[in-house]
């Protein structure tokens, strides 16, 4: 029989602090939790009505969630006023705490909501840093842009969901312990984002699509990608290779988004046939791989996009929630087709 419905109308909630990026359905869950309730309890006992569930096609994975709760004008107003966090305060720290479609204000529209497939990809935060900062080792998805994937304290790198042949694999983290050059990556990614901004979102969404692109199809002689694989998961390092793919080419994708922010110059007319076009022949040294001076490796319209990327103005909020180059990549990868083929099982002879 399902328990009665509590009324929290009547009483303050304890104040749960929602973590950065930390997604509205997580939130409302931790904080339900702290109660001894769930969601939909917690929903019932402030009087939301129950939101509207549609559901996400493919299933939804585990800790990586890709459902989201929108809670409609009337329904946050209440989960601040019983929480006594304001408003502003839920806005900066959650990014989609407004996303719901609202169709009137707080005072004209019955507190509700609905669940929806997530417009954003969330990954796992740091799950040393969520037990440090809630106390509970319960996995915290959050919409960490694309620059705070790293914990540097932790060496933890988020992946995003994985699965393969369709079943969701349960790794949630690289660890970047024996990959020094991985966290030092990341520190020159934030001085990048923060000296260039947004166009250093563009860069290194290019460059994560072109050292993907070598990463995939590179020389038998490239052994720095797959070495690191083998340092991130030494017992499965092909199927880390494409699990952690992003981290493996980071410092890569770093350092040639460093010159691509600066857009080279990529005219051909300084080129003779036979001979190495001078950007090529520069990635090449700049990454410390001689089989890159080859034309092959590049795409015919690395001119075009290096030259008319887009450009987006400063604006903060847009700029917080930019997850790129994850978000380009939808929400589930699959990593047969990112070319992992897991070995065959033993065959039984007998
Ligand atoms: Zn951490």
């Amino acid at each position: 029989m399902p328990r009665p419905l509590p009324d929290l109308t009547h009483q303050a909630l304890r104040r749960i602090r929602p973590l950065a990026f930390e997604t509205n359905a997580s939130f409302i869950e931790r904080l339900a939790g702290a109660h001894h309730l769930t969601t939909s309890e917690l929903l019932g006992g402030l009087r939301i009505h129950p939101p509207k569930v549609h559901p996400v096609q493919g299933g939804d994975y585990g800790p990586h969630a890709r459902s989201e709760l929108y809670l409609n004008a009337g329904a946050r107003a209440r989960i601040s006023q019983y929480t006594s966090i304001p408003d502003a305060h839920l806005t900066h720290a959650l990014p989609c705490w407004k996303d719901h479609r609202d169709r009137g204000s707080a005072a004209e529209t019955r507190p509700g909501g609905a669940m929806r497939p997530s417009s954003l990809p969330a990954v796992i935060g740091c799950p040393h840093c969520t037990v440090a900062r809630t106390g509970q080792a319960q996995p915290v998805p959050r919409y960490l842009p694309h620059h705070h994937l790293v914990c540097t304290r932790h060496r933890t790198w988020a992946l995003g969901p994985h699965t393969l042949n369709g079943v969701p694999v349960p790794h949630t983290h690289a660890l970047l312990h024996k990959t020094p050059e991985i966290v030092r990556a990341h520190h020159a990614h934030l001085r990048l984002t923060r000296r260039w901004g947004p166009d250093a979102d563009d860069a290194v969404a290019q460059a994560a699509h072109l050292t993907e692109r070598w990463r995939r199809r590179a020389p038998k002689s490239e052994r720095i990608w797959p070495d690191r694989a083998h340092l991130i998961g030494s017992e499965n390092a092909s199927m880390w290779e494409a699990l952690a793919r992003e981290a493996i080419t980071y410092p890569e994708t770093i350092t040639l988004a460093g010159l691509l922010v600066r857009r080279p110059s990529t005219r051909y007319h300084q080129t003779r046939p036979g001979q190495s076009h001078p950007l090529h022949t520069t990635i090449a040294r700049l990454l410390n791989r001689r089989w890159l001076q080859n034309p092959a490796h590049y795409p015919e319209d690395l001119a075009r996009y290096i030259q008319y990327a887009p450009r987006h103005p400063t604006n903060d909020t847009a700029y917080r929630h930019h997850t790129k180059p994850t978000s380009r990549e939808g929400h589930t990868v699959e990593l047969t087709q990112l070319g992992y083929q897991p070995p065959r099982p033993p065959t039984n002879n007998q």
